[in-house]
């Protein structure tokens, strides 16, 4: 069972509700959407093929419980699903990193989903799968990446329209050099909004150095 690969790295989980706790990363090519604010265009194409066998291996050289599926959008490729069922019975903490334009229904219930909803300032907010809401629990996080006040009012109306508060944990950040994360915080605390305020960690610590 074959995967591709753009990279597979140690690093400091930069975002979420695990932030700042080491994690592997496994990055996954290929993408159908094209962000405006992408910093990862770079697992557009490319990457090399391995087996599920071999990936599983280069994550035991590693110490760590945490291990993040990413892209790119993972789920492009059909073996991401596997993929993530096999790490979960290996006793890792699988958490996948998604856009929200793709099934999330098919994910093994073990995995945490940190689903994208794509704002207006993303260009891609026509791709959101709003089905996909329905497949959240408690542990499972919606993130929202904020370019400028038109993106936050769009949030919180979907925050309202979607009872999100109260189906996961919601995550607003601010767009890289988009958005000062001082004014979002403002915003955030002047409307006493339910939800977590995050910076990239990854961003502050190494800006955008690969494999980080
Ligand atoms: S979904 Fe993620 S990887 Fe794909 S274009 Fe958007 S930001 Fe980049």
């Amino acid at each position: 069972m074959e995967l591709r690969i753009t990279e597979i790295f140690l690093s400091l989980q930069g975002e979420t509700r695990t932030v700042g706790l080491p994690t592997v990363f496994v990055r996954l090519t290929g993408c159908p959407l094209r962000c405006g604010y992408c910093d990862t265009a770079y697992a557009f194409k490319g990457g090399k093929k391995m087996q599920l066998e071999q990936i599983v291996s280069e994550l035991k050289k590693y110490q760590v419980r945490h291990v993040t599926i990413t892209g790119g959008e993972p789920l492009a490729q059909k073996n991401c699903l596997p993929l993530m069922s096999r790490l979960c019975d290996e006793g890792y903490e699988v958490s996948i990193e998604t856009s929200g334009a793709l099934d999330v229904s098919e994910i093994d219930s073990r995995v945490t989903k940190v689903v994208d909803l794509k704002t207006p300032g993303s260009k891609e907010c026509a791709k959101n799968l709003y089905e996909n809401i329905q497949h959240l629990n408690k542990k499972d996080q919606v993130k929202f990446v904020i370019c400028h006040r038109e993106d936050y009012d769009w949030s919180v109306a979907m925050m309202k329209q979607y009872d999100l508060a109260n189906k996961c944990e919601v995550l607003f950040s601010p767009s890289y050099q988009e958005l000062s994360g001082t004014t979002l915080a403002d915003w955030i605390v002047h409307d006493q909004l339910p939800v977590r305020f995050q910076i990239q960690l990854h961003k502050i610590l190494w800006q955008d150095q690969p494999g980080k």
